[in-house]
């Protein structure tokens, strides 16, 4: 997620932060901004929503001198994008600058208490937060920024980047991390702070990676000094960073969609962050906090989204009802809006959309809203139009995402919808303590087990190499797999341009086992417990008329492993969170796939990432 730049040294700071947050603009941002200590000794932030070019021509008639400062590039996740809520933010009285990459969970209380004690605030970011509250810690103790920041980092919970400045000491950058990359460069007689090393290599190859819960002090005159937040000295090897600057702006993966993929571990805990807690006895939605009765009452749900969103839906459906026993239909929000559906103010409409500026699902949330339906958005843009035109809705917080084939926010909504169907489920009644337990404990483990199916990337490139050259790929799954399988079709249609159609498993036989032949791969999802014969069955049939089968099994699983030409092994986990594991191997499936075919992974023909027209 975004980007944060610093320089102290000889030059002037202005020129190579804003060269820094252009090499960062590859992560995804909505508004950029810079702060330095002037010539005069004047700390100045000048911000502005959109682009580091917008921001550099609001820069044309500021004071933009001096040889130390901090800059970034902001994704909103708390508070929409505009100039007040962009970064640096300053404390109360001006003479302290902050910039952040992450999310201070608690910041609501922190706010709360700084609030009681006289602070006001004029952003809606949780990174306001922690510049008030270093303030307060330096003014209370009237100590130094270091102690203060020290102070405010130990009664703060979440993840951060960040780096601040002092109006009254020209020569330092405090910088500390947690969870959020912070690199600093170390140059002769300058040094350079970076979200990752594209920032730096141009100026020096010299870099040392700060850790988790370890704070730099970077001084002008002697040099980089690095502790831990409780105050130990710690040493960090010198790292050489030889890199080509392309690489790493992709993380050193080839695509953004690769890259996108690897994150998902990290982008599904943050999206559980904050809403399960450590020991996954219990989760908390804020829009059901707020709005539960609605929920609760609820006649009936429709989703209503489209493409990859539409899959996640279909999930959701299951999810909701297993859970919940509330009954939902989903609908395509291209068909929805023409449909003249029957909609009531007892309904409740959940529109799902990554952009959050679909116009399909924008239009249907309109007249959804019309009918007077309460409507819940997931989005993954925070402020975008469908988040503003919802009654509530929860973000899935994934981070930007370049790859026009939607991963992350895929596996993200699905998260999302996951904890909303056990969350409405609690407050129905129609889950026991024990089984809600059983299943956020469940959904935490979700990540390290994406883990371990990302280790099979290599065995699946190999595998891809063989089906490059097929016209065709049938994807099958039952229950919460078939949207599994249709979302895998998706991916390959969309990036490898082979023709691909997905099936709930047991309707093949009523149609596209016509298809079948030695020229056919068929990508079966046989995790299914309860339906493991029919699924066998199912693949019997298609090795009798010799279609080649890939499966997607249970570790463990030796009985359609030794009927089926290759299989990819899944860690086991509860029927109703397979998907989030099974459609790990079948995005690798249809990226290598589309490697080995030479074609645009990142933007495909025809494709775009948000499909803002008709
Ligand atoms: N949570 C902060 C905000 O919304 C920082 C977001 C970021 O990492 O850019 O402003």
């Amino acid at each position: 997620m975004c980007g944060i730049v610093g320089y102290i040294g000889t030059q002037q700071a202005c020129p190579i932060l804003l060269k820094g947050l252009r090499r960062l603009e590859y992560r995804g941002y909505d508004s950029a901004g810079v702060s330095m200590i002037s010539s005069t000794g004047e700390l100045n932030v000048f911000k502005s929503k959109g682009k580091v070019d917008d921001l550099e021509s609001f820069l044309e008639d500021k004071d933009v001198t001096g040889t130390i400062g901090i800059a970034h590039t902001r994704w909103a996740t708390h508070g929409v994008p505009c100039r007040e809520n962009a970064h640096p933010h300053f404390s109360s009285t001006g003479t302290l600058s902050l910039i952040h990459n992450g999310i201070i969970e608690n910041y609501a209380s922190i706010k709360e208490r700084l609030k009681e004690k006289g602070y006001t605030f004029v952003s809606e970011t949780d990174t306001e937060v922690l510049v008030q509250l270093i303030e307060y810690y330096k003014i209370k103790y009237n100590s130094d920024l270091l102690s203060a920041v020290q102070r405010a980092l130990s009664q703060v919970i979440g993840a951060y980047a960040i780096a601040v400045l002092d109006k009254n000491n020209p020569d330092e950058i405090i910088a500390a991390r947690k969870a959020s990359p912070l690199a600093i460069g170390l140059g002769d007689g300058e040094y350079f702070l970076a979200s990752d090393a594209t920032p730096i290599v141009e100026y020096t190859k010299k870099l040392i990676y700060v850790e988790d819960n370890e704070i730099a002090i970077i001084n002008r005159h002697s040099g980089v000094n690095i502790i831990t937040i409780q105050g130990k000295e710690v040493s960090h090897e010198v790292s050489e960073v030889n890199l080509d600057l392309g690489a790493i702006e992709k993380g050193g993966y080839e695509h953004f969609m690769l890259k996108e993929i690897f994150e998902q571990p990290e982008c599904l805990l943050n999206c559980m962050r904050g809403r399960i807690n450590d020991e996954g006895t219990d989760i908390r939605f804020s829009s059901i906090i707020d709005y539960g009765q609605r929920f609760i009452n609820a006649r009936r749900l429709v989703i209503v989204a489209c493409g990859t969103s539409w899959h996640a839906g279909l999930i959701g459906k299951s999810l909701i009802e297993n859970f919940c026993r509330i009954p939902v239909e989903v609908a395509y929000a291209s068909e929805f809006r023409y449909s003249n559906p029957v909609i009531s103010e007892e309904d409740v409409v959940i529109a799902i959309s990554q952009s959050g500026e679909t116009a399909d699902t924008l239009a249907a949330i309109e007249l959804a809203r019309s009918k007077g339906a309460f409507v819940y958005g997931i989005v993954n843009s925070v402020g975008s139009s469908i988040a503003r035109n919802t009654h509530t809705g929860s973000y899935i917080h994934v981070g930007p995402e370049i790859g026009v084939a939607s991963t992350k926010a895929f596996t993200g909504q699905v998260t999302v919808l996951s904890m909303l169907a056990l969350c409405i489920a609690k407050e129905r009644n129609t889950i026991t303590q024990e089984q809600l337990q059983e299943a956020l404990q469940e959904l935490l483990r979700i990540p390290d087990k994406i883990r371990e199916v990302l280790k099979q990337n290599d065995t699946i490139a190999s595998l891809s190499r063989t089906f490059t050259y097929a016209h065709n790929f049938i994807y099958l799954g039952r229950g919460y797999n078939y949207p599994v399988a249709l979302e895998g079709a998706l991916k390959l249609k969309e990036i490898s341009y082979i023709h691909a159609e997905g099936y709930p498993a047991a309707e093949m036989k009523h149609g596209p086992i016509a298809l079948i032949d030695a020229e056919m791969p068929v990508v079966v999802v046989a995790t299914n417990k309860a339906l493991y014969e029919k699924i066998l069955s199912n693949i019997q049939e298609i090795k009798a008329r010799q279609g080649r089968v890939i499966a997607v099994v249970v570790k463990g699983d030796d009985t359609i492993s030794k009927l089926v030409d290759y299989v990819i092994e899944l860690p086991e986990t509860v029927e109703f969170l397979y998907p989030l594991l099974a459609s790990i191997p079948l995005q690798l499936l249809a990226y290598h796939i589309a490697v080995c075919k030479g074609k645009n992974v990142d933007q495909p023909r025809n494709l775009a990432k948000s499909v803002t027209v008709e």
